[in-house]
Order: C-alpha cells, then structure tokens, then sequence
C-alpha cells in the first residue's frame, strides 16, 4: 500500500471497550499525549521527508500502549511500547490464609508462610491480580505506573523491544519517548527507521539519552 503523502506515526492501545477486567486504568489520556508529543516534534513531516519515495505503511513509527501486563496490543514489538504496572507489597490487614492471592497470581509468585504472602518479584508480572483477589487487605498496590521499551520491530529481522524503564509514571514516559524522537529526528539517515538506527547506534546510547532526560528533569 502506497502512501505518496505524510508517513504519519500509528499510536495504538487496547481494552477499546474500556470493559476490560484485567485492566489497571485507561491510557485513552496518554496515547493522546503521546500523539500530541510526536506532532510537536514534526515526527510525521520529518519521516515524510527523509524516507524514499514512495514510502510504504511500514515506514510509519510505531507505538503502543497496554493497560496491564497481558499487552494485548503488542508494545514489545513496536518501536516505543509502554505497558502498565502494578507492583505489588504487604498491606495493613491481616492475612488469613485464605489462599486467594495464590490462586490468583497465574505466575505461581506467592507463597504463604505462615505469617502471610511471600511475592518471589522474579516471578511477578506487576498485574495487580492478587491484590483485587485478597479480601483482608494485606496486600496492597505498592507502586503503579508504566514500563518503556523501545526497537521493537517484526519484518525481516523481527526483535522484541527492550526494556528501558521498569516503572515510571506519565511524564517519565513522555520524556523517555522526547528523547528517543529527538536522537531519531538528530541523527537519522534517509530511509532509515528507528529500529535500524537503534540498531546502529546502539540500544545502550539511546539508553544513555532517556537516562539523561529523567535525570534533567529531576534537577
Ligand atoms: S492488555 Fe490487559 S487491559 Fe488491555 S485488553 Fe489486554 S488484558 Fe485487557
Ligand atoms: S502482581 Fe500478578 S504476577 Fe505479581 S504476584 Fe500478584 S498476581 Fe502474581
Ligand atoms: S494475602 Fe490476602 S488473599 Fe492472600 S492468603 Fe492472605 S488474606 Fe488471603
């Protein structure tokens, strides 16, 4: 499929219905932001410009957003993916024993000593599962908020994106995806997407540059 015109970004999310039972909050918000961030560096014009004519859909820098670990809509495999979290710790209540928490975590993540729920995090997803399963309150939502990955791509050389932040909120998103669009927009070749230019500089410099943003806008 040609596309003579502007290779405009795709920014997609899932849960459409919003009735979704898995879902830790609605992103419709950040996707929005993410598409307002993208004009406001031109990425669309600047795609247009750079890459041969005719461009074709797949030029179009991709991302996406999940509202919870499941990631239906697949931000792994796309250029800047962004999934939901919800980290998991003891809560004020009394454990029973009840073993709901258990039987909820699909990761076989908790283990009851005794003394309440022990979370092995090398297992945990971060989908909040068996905090809605506990009836006595003693777990609770410790952190919430949004893992980064980037250089996802499928194709011919298809990779799963990497993880560049484990958990940040909104504004560590949009800054993570400013920085990436800026290297992009800075040192991008004709024709080249991003994956090809993570790949060329280097996930750990495009690393370096969101680590340099986050670190600027804590000052
Ligand atoms: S990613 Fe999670 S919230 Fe979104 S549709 Fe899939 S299961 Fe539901
Ligand atoms: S957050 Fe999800 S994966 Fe982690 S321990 Fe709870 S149920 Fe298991
Ligand atoms: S932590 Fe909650 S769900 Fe898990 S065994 Fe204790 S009371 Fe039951």
């Amino acid at each position: 499929m040609e596309n003579r015109g502007k290779i405009g970004p795709v920014v997609s999310g899932c849960n459409e219905s919003g009735t979704c039972p898995n879902s830790l909050g609605g992103v419709s918000g950040l996707r929005r932001r993410i598409e307002i961030l993208l004009e406001e560096e031109g990425l669309a014009a600047w795609t247009s410009k750079m890459l041969p004519v005719p461009a074709l859909a797949r030029h179009a820098f991709r991302a996406a957003a999940a509202e919870c670990p499941n990631a239906c809509s697949q931000p792994q495999i796309k250029d800047f993916g962004v999934i939901q979290q919800s980290l998991p710790g003891k809560g004020g209540g009394a454990c029973t024993n009840c073993g709901l928490c258990v039987k909820a975590c699909r990761e076989n993540g908790i283990t009851l000593n005794g003394k309440g729920p022990s979370i092995n995090f090398g297992l945990c997803a971060r989908c909040g599962a068996c905090v809605k399963a506990c009836p006595a309150g003693a777990l609770r939502i410790e952190k919430k908020g949004f893992s980064v990955f980037i250089g996802g791509r499928l194709g011919r050389h298809p990779r799963l994106g990497a993880r560049m932040i484990e958990i940040t909120d909104e504004e560590g998103v949009l800054r993570a995806l400013r920085a990436v669009i800026k290297a992009y927009i800075r040192e991008g070749r004709p024709g080249e997407r991003f994956g090809d230019l993570a790949d060329r500089l280097g996930l750990g410099r495009l690393r370096e540059e969101i680590e340099e943003a986050l670190s600027r806008a804590a000052e």
